[in-house]
């Protein structure tokens, strides 16, 4: 493990342009269950995994119902506004700072990077603090809009400026990522020389095909001179589809709250 970790301080101080790549595990010492892992929501109410995936034909076939009943219940993590982030986040906030990551790409919805202090986030799932037309794609903060009164006053949904009933900007089962996001993660994935991935499955595509993406690049040395492969390093709690295809080069197993940090301590104390 120390090897390891000492291995991904030295890949991330030599690498030009590191990217990060996380999931539900980066959110979990937060308090926010994974889908997937052993307390998955998911794992413990495979009902739920079944609603989900018709959330989105729903709201297409009636937005007022849809939003009707998103306002009676909580949601699967409850109330996110409640919720901190961890020292896994202000970790890959910190590494951003220091001019080592230059973009963290997630699936998570729950702004928890944002709170933490990155700026360079490409939420890929959407962000539950946003409401977003499906139309003409225009984004806006949820608290534009007062949702309990519109509720109370029977005028759901919240409407776009467009006219177009808004959604919230979370992506649901069989909805398209927008495609300002997965066209800009797609680029990053092409770009970048390093890949931290903490805390998913990398089961729900197309995100897990990103680091797929970046290592089938082949960039030959005399078009990026110096270019020697892409790093995709791993912190997981357990390996997963791309420890056991050899996308990673190594996993570092453990939780991301105590290995992340580490990895920051080493980069700290190289100056
Ligand atoms: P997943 O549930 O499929 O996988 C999570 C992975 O993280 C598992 O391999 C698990 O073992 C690991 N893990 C759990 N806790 C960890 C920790 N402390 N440190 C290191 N690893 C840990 O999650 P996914 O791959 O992100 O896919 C699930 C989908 O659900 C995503 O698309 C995401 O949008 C959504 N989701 C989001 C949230 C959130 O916003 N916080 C939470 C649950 C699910």
């Amino acid at each position: 493990m120390d090897n390891l970790i000492e291995r991904a301080v030295e890949d991330l101080l030599n690498c030009k342009y590191a990217i990060a790549l996380t999931g539900a595990g980066i959110s979990t010492e937060s308090g926010i269950p994974d889908f997937r892992g052993p307390d998955g929501v998911w794992t413990r109410d495979p009902e739920a995994e079944k609603r989900a995936y018709e959330a989105y034909q729903k709201f297409l076939d009636n937005p007022v119902q849809h939003w009707k009943d998103s306002m009676n219940t909580s949601g699967a993590f409850g109330n996110l506004s409640e919720i901190k982030p961890n020292r896994g986040h202000y970790a890959l906030a910190e590494m951003e700072q220091k001019g080592i990551l230059k973009w963290t790409i997630t699936q998570n919805i729950d702004n928890l990077h944002e709170r933490a202090g990155s700026k360079n986030v490409l939420n890929y799932h959407g962000n539950a603090f946003i409401l977003r037309c499906i139309y003409c794609n225009t984004r806006y903060g949820r608290e534009e809009y007062d949702l309990d009164k519109l509720y109370k006053e029977d005028k759901l949904p919240p409407l776009c400026s467009c006219g177009q009933p808004l959604k919230s900007d979370v992506v649901f089962f069989n909805e398209a990522i927008p495609e300002d996001v997965a066209g800009q993660s797609l680029e990053e994935a092409f770009r970048c020389d390093l890949m931290l991935i903490c805390g998913t499955s990398a089961t729900v595509y197309p995100f897990a095909s990103l680091p797929v993406t970046a290592r089938g690049r082949v960039i030959t040395k005399e078009k990026e001179p110096g270019y020697s492969g892409v790093t995709i390093i791993e912190v997981n709690a357990e390996p997963t589809a791309l420890t056991r295809q050899n996308i990673s080069d190594y996993l570092i197993q453990g939780k991301t709250g105590e290995i992340l940090p580490r990895i920051l301590d080493g980069i700290r104390g190289r100056g």
